[in-house]
């Protein structure tokens, strides 16, 4: 077999010249690769292009912020509309915040306010103030390898190599993902494990008095596909209860994604503030902090909690939130991500069963992930040994395999995949069989 090439002289080049006026060449850690990253000039549907003209299924949907397709018409129209009828931003109170806000309210089973700032960072920022101010209490339970963005308050202990010796995982020391964070805050932050009931109901003991929030991802997406054990988000809920702790799902990924309503849909567990972001806006800078309307009345101007922001409310940004809702509330795209995500699920585990090698397939939705392993996953440090092992070669091998087969899975530190309701069959049917061929031909050093 003739393995296909990849040109990548103009992607070499930009590199070059970028590194000359961006750090590092790029805009942040997340769309770096080695030797360099492929500069992608443009999206339509399921499929991306490189500067070298390279064509790609697209499995990276924007860090998942694209659920209905790159550039997909209904949000194309939508933008557009408001474009022509109203124009780009007032920072001034508007018509769309409130039908969004009304939206929201329908959708989400914890929302009865919401504010609309622009990333997910802001959102969860602003979420642990709220908590914090209501509650009166400094610290924040957060649990090992969860993301909520990049401010201080959350940047701990989210993305090292675990060693046990030195930092236990029943009550791990906090570990700053950079330099230049205030190192007071760390007095503020409790660590525990994902999937860990118990771990939970240690810290509270331990601190429950002084905790203003347990913040998690409810569905754990930032070390692959990691669901929630039964019973663990419905005992975080009930001990958040009984001491007073305000409890937030950061959905910023799940939100939209995994069902219309987000993991609490699914799971049935309600939060008091949910953090949206990513597919509300089919890939538009739109974030949202939501949730009971006594909390959430107490932000500005009817509470003492700052909330506010020059973009707040966007207009644009608001019309895409809008008809991408409008898209989601058929019901037909979730079904369809769903079967898209089966398909997928169901030939590459069968690929694995018959190369018989050590793999297992992760998926809720259309989010799927590909651990290289036979060891079970179910928290953070699970992920990370296998990530931080000669495993990771494997995982650049897959990537770069894909790469080669038209198949674009972006350089991150796992393995994660987003489907879109504009993959057809027939590419979730090509993915699988490069999928299948890379075991089958790895098979002797994958067992
Ligand atoms: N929360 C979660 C769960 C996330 O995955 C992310 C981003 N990957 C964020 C918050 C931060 O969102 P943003 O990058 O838009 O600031």
């Amino acid at each position: 077999m003739t393995t296909p090439r990849l040109s990548t002289e103009k992607s070499a080049e930009l590199f070059e010249r970028a590194n000359r006026v961006e750090p590092g060449g790029v805009q942040g850690q997340g769309r770096s690769a080695s030797p360099f990253p492929l500069f992608m000039s443009r999206a339509e549907a399921s499929h991306i292009w490189d500067v070298d003209g390279n064509e790609f299924i697209d499995f990276h949907a924007g860090f998942g912020s694209v659920i209905l397709g790159h550039n997909a018409p209904a949000v194309r129209d939508g933008v557009a509309k408001a474009l022509d009828e109203n124009g780009v931003t007032f920072a001034t109170a508007n018509p769309l915040e409130v039908q969004l806000a009304e939206q929201i309210a329908d959708i989400v089973p914890c929302a009865e306010r919401s504010v609309f700032p622009c990333t997910g960072t802001e959102a969860t920022y602003h979420a642990i103030r709220l908590a914090r101010g209501v509650t009166g209490r400094e610290r924040i339970l957060k649990l090992e390898g969860h993301y909520h963005g990049w401010h201080d308050y959350v940047s701990w202990s989210v993305r090292f190599e675990p060693d046990a010796t030195v930092n236990p995982a029943s009550n791990p020391i906090p570990i700053p993902a950079s330099t230049g964070m205030l190192r007071a805050i760390e007095d503020s932050v409790v660590i525990r494990q994902y999937n860990d009931a118990e771990g939970i109901r240690e810290a509270i003991d331990r601190y429950g008095g002084e905790i203003a929030a347990l913040i998690l991802e409810p569905i754990f997406l930032n070390a692959g596909v990691i669901l929630p054990e039964p019973g663990y988000l419905e005992l975080c809920r009930e001990l958040c209860t009984q001491e007073g702790i305000v409890l937030i799902f950061d959905e910023v990924i799940t939100g939209f994604r995994v069902a219309l309503g987000g993991a609490q849909e699914l799971t049935g567990v309600t939060p008091d503030l949910t953090t949206l972001g990513k597919a509300v806006a089919n890939g538009f800078p739109l974030s949202v902090l939501t949730g009971r309307a006594d909390l959430m009345d107490r932000l500005v101007p009817r509470g003492d909690v700052l909330f506010g922001g020059t973009f707040a409310g966007h207009v644009t940004n608001t019309a895409a939130a809008l008809a991408c809702t409008a898209e989601l509330r058929h019901g037909h795209v979730h079904r369809r991500l769903e079967a898209l995500g089966h398909q997928f699920e169901s030939g590459v585990r069968a690929g694995i069963a018959d190369a018989q090698v050590r793999a297992q397939f992760h998926r809720v939705g259309s989010v799927w992930t590909l651990y290289f392993t036979d060891r079970p996953i179910r928290n953070y440090r699970d992920a990370a040994l296998l990530i931080a092992t000669k495993d990771n070669e494997v995982q650049a091998m897959f990537r770069r395999w894909m790469l080669e087969r038209g198949v674009y899975i972006h350089p991150h530190y796992m393995l994660r995949g987003y489907i879109t309701a504009a993959h057809t069959e027939e590419e979730i049917e090509h993915a699988t069989s490069a999928t299948v061929d890379f075991l089958r031909e790895h098979r002797q050093r994958l067992q």
